[in-house]
């Protein structure tokens, strides 16, 4: 039995989910960004994070819940229940849609800053990629500068990074090339404003009233059979984990729909046209130009204010 400390603290999480930060989408055409360096305390680490989450739809309901599988690589009960579900509806195109609509899409989190957005926008924020964009020319493009001796998220020797987006739905494309000159160093203080995204995960992945509704909703699906079948554990959920890109880009814009439809009548930073992971076009990095020698930001000792953060952002535009 769950002791009362641990029944606050439950409590506390869920409260903490419902505050914070939603994620950010890329704008539409072509905008400047600067990629920010990790948020954990050791500077080598990674600063990104795959991300991915189930809205599971059913007669006007939506359950949201985080894919374990997209997420950390770990067993997912909501893949588990899908891919049981699947087999179970086979020969029932209408359960098989609703089913695949309740996967997830394969997502990577940053922190960055829209460098050129207008002033009271332009300030970290929790973006999330889709995974194509990430895969085929960001991730690359950081190799490449860090072979070369640059870092392209350093705060006072990073370099902005122009992503342009085109099309529609389906048709979304992206493609991303680094402005090949020393980006304005940014204020060290910046760092107090980024989101921790390993907490951000897990409060998402504590979201029960979202694990037990989505859980609901696929077992009404699939008329109880679902339930049935993911109690047995131990079933894999591998077939679902290998789905493909181009599926995946499907999924998109149904799942935008389902996800603006979600945040309570629209969250702004959620947008209306998803992207589509799948129609990436890949452009050359930009040649690396060596660093300039730049001054580091000084270590802030005081935590400064929102206005001194806000002034220094303000004078990147
Ligand atoms: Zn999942």
């Amino acid at each position: 039995m769950a002791s009362l400390l641990e029944k606050l603290q439950q409590r506390k999480q869920q409260a903490d989910a419902s505050k914070r930060d939603k994620t950010a989408k890329l704008a539409d055409g072509k905008h400047k960004y600067r990629i920010l360096p990790t948020w954990r305390p050791d500077s080598t680490d990674v600063n990104f994070h795959d991300f991915g989450m189930h809205y599971v739809k059913h007669a006007g309901q939506t359950g949201a819940y985080l894919c374990r599988a997209k997420t950390y690589g770990e067993h997912c009960e909501v893949c588990e229940a899908i891919a049981a579900g699947l087999f179970a509806a086979a020969g029932n195109e209408d359960t098989k849609k609703l089913l695949e609509e309740a996967r997830s899409s394969g997502r990577v989190l940053m922190n960055m800053i829209q460098v050129d957005a207008p002033e009271s926008e332009r300030r970290p924020k929790l973006f999330e990629l889709p995974k194509g964009l990430f895969e085929n020319d960001i991730l690359p493009t950081m190799i490449t500068y860090i072979e070369n001796g640059l870092d392209l998220a350093s705060l006072d020797k990073g370099f902005e990074i122009e992503i342009e987006k085109s099309g529609t739905g389906k048709n979304t494309e992206y493609r991303a090339v680094v402005i090949p000159v020393p980006a304005k160093p940014l204020p060290a203080e910046l760092m107090q404003k980024v989101v921790n995204i390993d907490e951000w995960v897990k409060l998402e992945g504590a979201n029960d009233q979202g694990r037990s509704k989505s859980m609901m909703l696929l077992s009404q699906i699939t008329g109880g059979a679902t339930g049935g079948i993911a109690r047995l554990g131990g079933t894999s959920n591998a077939g679902l984990l290998a789905h493909n890109d181009a599926l995946d880009a499907e999924q998109d814009a149904e799942l935008a729909a389902l996800e603006a439809a979600f945040q309570d009548g629209g969250t702004k930073e959620i947008e209306a046209t998803p992207p589509a992971p799948a129609a990436v076009e890949t452009a050359p990095a930009a040649t690396p130009t060596p660093a300039v020698t730049a001054t580091a930001a000084p270590a802030a000792t005081a935590i400064p204010s929102d206005e001194d953060v806000d002034a220094l952002l303000a004078a990147l535009g």
